[in-house]
């Protein structure tokens, strides 16, 4: 059984790949962080070594060796979880020694399964002489060799690898489909099936994180509480907020994302389309909020804080950026 949820058209095409044995011997998967691209390469790891009847069987010794991360012929290098929850990964350079030694063991037969699957997590953090190293391997694969790299970002690889893969692109799964499965595969209760499937913006793996691992739901209300609380403060506590943020970029710009989807929900609500807003357990407080803010200071504001997130993106002073977004933000007594 494939683990891999939601990505019909792609299984499709592995299955047919894997029954006329016409597989490549090197896929791109490229996706948005959480969109499945590990849990869809370990599938394929699994598929092309398992000895059940209906391949990836998920029950077989393979099989199971390969979930349990033992199987000695599937090798995993980049990216590397941080931190308990795993929800974020840390970015490593990945370097020509990791690449020379990929080259070693690809060139020696599998030693326990089939075929020898080689997994790049966070492909874009080749370095360039680890990326052409890479690309002699692509040139000329040993045939029992299958290489996936994965990455969330394209633009950042050479064309020339990119040329000599085969492209698949993990697509977010619709909120409608994200709840059935929280729901009906889960067992997550509606409302919160409902609140995860639109906050994690068709990305299961943030949602299923975000289960077991609580702090990105706290941080996330704990912020939106502090945010309704700026539009009635003064300057002082604004500011105030403004340096306390200020420390860290990677807050800051988050802090910024989730001030966005708010915003947009304000506008939405104002447009009579409830059904799609985002933070769906703040409604009574959204609509209440909408009748509250204009229109035009609405649309002002959400062009603050998209500007802001461009600014932050070129690198500008991160407080000044946020001082100015909190002369913009509309004050209400
Ligand atoms: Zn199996």
């Amino acid at each position: 059984m494939w683990q891999t949820i939601g990505q019909s058209r792609i299984l499709a095409l592995f299955q047919h790949s894997l029954e006329t044995n016409k597989l490549a011997h090197a896929y791109l998967l490229i996706g948005a962080p959480h969109t499945g691209k590990m849990t869809l390469a370990l599938d394929l790891a699994r598929a092309l070594n398992c000895k059940g009847n209906k391949p990836p069987c998920s029950e077989c010794d393979p099989c199971r060796r390969i979930s349990s991360g033992k199987h000695t012929d599937i090798s995993i290098i980049g990216l590397e979880s941080t931190g308990n929850s795993g929800n974020s990964k840390q970015r490593v350079e990945i370097g020509i020694n990791d690449i020379k030694e990929l080259q070693r063991s690809a060139n020696l037969p599998p030693y326990e399964g089939k075929r020898k699957v080689f997994i790049i997590d966070g492909a874009e953090d080749l370095s360039t002489e680890a990326a052409n190293c890479l690309l002699k391997i692509l040139e000329e694969p040993p045939p029992f060799v299958v290489m996936l790299l994965l990455t969330s970002d394209e633009r950042r690889l050479l064309p020339t690898i990119v040329s000599r893969c085969q492209r698949i692109e993990l697509k977010p799964l619709p909120a409608q489909e994200m709840e059935r499965v929280l729901a009906d595969s889960y067992k997550v209760e509606r409302d919160k099936a409902r609140l995860l499937a639109r906050l994690s913006h068709g990305r299961l793996g943030w949602a299923l994180t975000a289960l077991t691992d609580n702090s990105q739901l706290v941080w996330r209300s704990e912020c939106l509480t502090e945010m309704t609380a700026l539009l009635k403060a003064g300057w002082e506590r604004r500011f105030g907020y403004a340096a306390r943020i200020s420390n860290d970029r990677r807050t800051a710009k988050e802090t910024i994302r989730l001030w966005l989807t708010w915003w947009r929900d304000i506008m939405l609500a104002k447009s009579g389309c409830e059904q799609t807003i985002t933070n769906v357990d703040r409604i009574t407080e959204i609509e209440k909020w909408a009748q509250i803010l204009s229109v035009p200071e609405t649309r002002d504001f959400i062009g603050s804080l998209q500007k802001a997130l461009d600014q932050i993106a070129m690198n500008a002073n991160l407080r000044l950026v946020l001082e100015v977004l909190m002369l913009d933000m509309p004050k209400r007594r």
